[in-house]
């Protein structure tokens, strides 16, 4: 049995879901054609997420057409998809493409096409072996995150290897790298469209000149972590928890990073007495109960590095939790090892947050890292950075959230773009991330709705904003719109509103740590009497009332 590709016109079925290694594959019909497979990503059946050779494929309906010159796995009539020949024939021919159908897909320029077609699903990848640069490259080599990383894309003459660049391209890249290195994996290269400088995933990878305007207001530090900052690479904003920088080290040095005054310096892991200097303060601070590494990527160090960062994180009593700031699973998915994830379960609870900004990033790989990371009980959320001309359309934020929670990775913030240096060619208004709010509050699943944030620069730190819901109020009942647009009453308690702590209750006294002692919280808690600013001519007007005492009243003094 020979399966050519592309051959085969006709009725196409659904081949599900055998990503576990189980010998078990459900075969259904389905309506509209959606399919599966990208070379690149599975590999041969050795590939770790398929021990088994079996394969993840979702069908179709009916294609009417021919489908010229595309890389398409071709799906026999269902009637034969049963067969152990078809099996075998399925992963000798090693299908290439993930496609999903529901418009007409194979329409003009192959690869563009495609990528425009989808309807829902996985992402379209280049064939790996088709770019000369990695045509023999094995799978084991491709699948393999040192490997990736020993090739990162980091000069001019390499990525015009890959995608198509214009002398002035070139010479932008050259220039732009002086203020930030340029890395990517050839994984992630592989998402870009070699002929569109304007492809989302593309203008997140190569350097354009952009990156060297900087306008008055932007700054080096852009969200003040360093005046947050009692040790290098430690920062201690927020009561309960620290950002611990384990390295400066990426997989890809994303062009829109906030933290590029620091990335790639080095890169290379911090030594390890620099990071035992945080670790002891962590434990001299028993208000910290949760530690976020990151870099840089907290997952380019080796997982022997990490284990004993985190070990001595966890011989801490007063650590809860330790979080983990990582891309990887979007720009080098193959970093999620078995290795590393039966590492991580032995120091639960551990959190990861990773950062999909556009749904093209979510491929069979990405996908699978994921998951093998949810199934080891990390949870994983997604920080997703509003960028003009890569996310900010209603319609591209909605398919990015839905596919990550069809990923079981949850929407967890949308920030608004820093205002770090030569950024401003990525920033939007903040109006447009409210807008991107509106379109998802009630229109879609709310755990698929990320917090819009905006992280104060100066270290004000992260700040909620959104659409506004609460209309009015009176002491009898408040006045809400809902998302279309409906105005609700919702009347009050009529009775006593005031909460009272069951007598009982040792919760306050049991964990003083949990009071809020700052902040509006305390002001509402009675705790303190009021918030006044410092600095302000108000201020200097006191103390000047004072010159005897120079002591000027303080909220705590009321
Ligand atoms: S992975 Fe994160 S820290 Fe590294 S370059 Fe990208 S945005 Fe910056």
């Amino acid at each position: 049995m020979n399966w050519q590709y592309p051959k085969l016109i006709g009725p196409f079925f659904v081949v599900s879901q055998g990503n576990s290694g189980q010998s078990k594959h459900s075969f259904t019909p389905f309506v509209c054609a959606q399919v599966a497979m990208a070379q690149n990503s599975f590999g041969s059946g050795a590939h770790p997420s398929f021990p088994c050779g079996h394969v993840p494929l979702t069908i179709l309906g009916h294609f009417s057409h021919a489908i010229p010159q595309t890389p398409i796995f071709t799906v026999p009539p269902f009637k034969d998809i049963h067969t152990p020949e078809y099996k075998m024939a399925f992963w000798r021919e090693r299908p290439q493409a993930v496609v999903s159908t529901r418009h007409n897909l194979y329409r003009g320029s192959p690869y563009r096409n495609l990528r425009r077609g989808l309807s829902g699903g996985l992402t379209v990848m280049r064939r790996y072996k088709d770019i000369p640069l990695w045509k023999n490259v094995s799978p084991k080599q491709w699948t393999d995150w040192k490997w990736q990383v020993r090739n990162r894309i980091t000069d001019v003459e390499t990525l015009a290897q890959v995608i198509n660049l214009t002398n002035e391209e070139e010479n932008e890249i050259r220039n732009s790298m002086k203020y930030l290195r340029m890395a990517i994996t050839p994984y992630y290269a592989t998402l870009m469209d070699p002929d569109d400088p304007t492809d989302p995933v593309r203008r997140q990878a190569v350097p354009t000149s952009n990156e060297i305007h900087v306008t008055k207001d932007e700054m080096e530090d852009s969200v003040g972590e360093t005046v947050d900052s009692p040790h290098e690479g430690l920062t201690h904003r927020y009561p309960d928890r620290v950002l611990l920088l384990i390295t400066d080290q990426c997989s890809m040095y994303c062009r829109h990073c906030c933290r590029r005054r620091i990335v790639g310096q080095t890169d290379h892991q911090r030594s390890w007495e620099e990071i035992k200097e945080g670790i002891d303060y962590v434990r001299n601070t028993p208000e910290i109960r949760d530690v976020l590494l990151s870099g840089g990527d907290a997952l380019l160090v080796s997982d022997e590095f990490l284990e004993k960062v985190i070990r001595e994180i966890r011989k801490i009593k007063h650590v809860q939790i330790v979080r983990i700031g990582t891309r990887t699973p979007v720009v080098l998915p193959y970093r999620i090892t078995p290795g590393l994830v039966k590492m991580l379960r032995k120091y639960h609870p551990i959190w990861l947050n990773t950062h999909f900004n556009h749904p093209n990033e979510i491929t069979p790989a990405s996908k699978r890292a994921v998951e093998m990371l949810v199934d080891a009980g990390i949870p994983v959320g997604n920080q997703t950075v509003l960028l003009k001309g890569v996310n900010d359309c209603p319609t591209i934020m909605k398919k990015l959230c839905q596919d990550l929670t069809w990923i079981r990775c949850r929407p967890y913030y949308l920030y608004q773009c820093d205002i770090a240096k030569g950024l401003e060619h990525f920033r939007t208004s903040i109006a447009k991330g409210i807008e991107l709010i509106e379109a998802m509050r009630g229109h879609t699943s709310g755990f698929a709705v990320p917090q819009f944030i905006i992280d104060a620069p100066t270290g004000g730190g992260k700040i909620p904003v959104g659409p506004q819901y609460l209309i009015s109020m009176s002491d009898k009942r408040v006045i809400l719109r809902n998302y279309e647009g409906g105005i609700f009453q919702f009347p009050e308690v009529e009775g006593d509103r005031t909460s009272v702590c069951p007598p009982s209750c040792k919760m306050c006294k049991d964990y003083p740590l949990l009071e809020s002692k700052e902040g509006v919280a305390a002001v509402l808690a009675g705790k303190r009497m009021c918030l006044i600013p410092e600095g302000t001519l108000r201020e200097k007007r006191r103390k000047s009332y004072r010159k005897d005492s120079g002591h000027v009243p303080k909220c705590d003094d009321f």
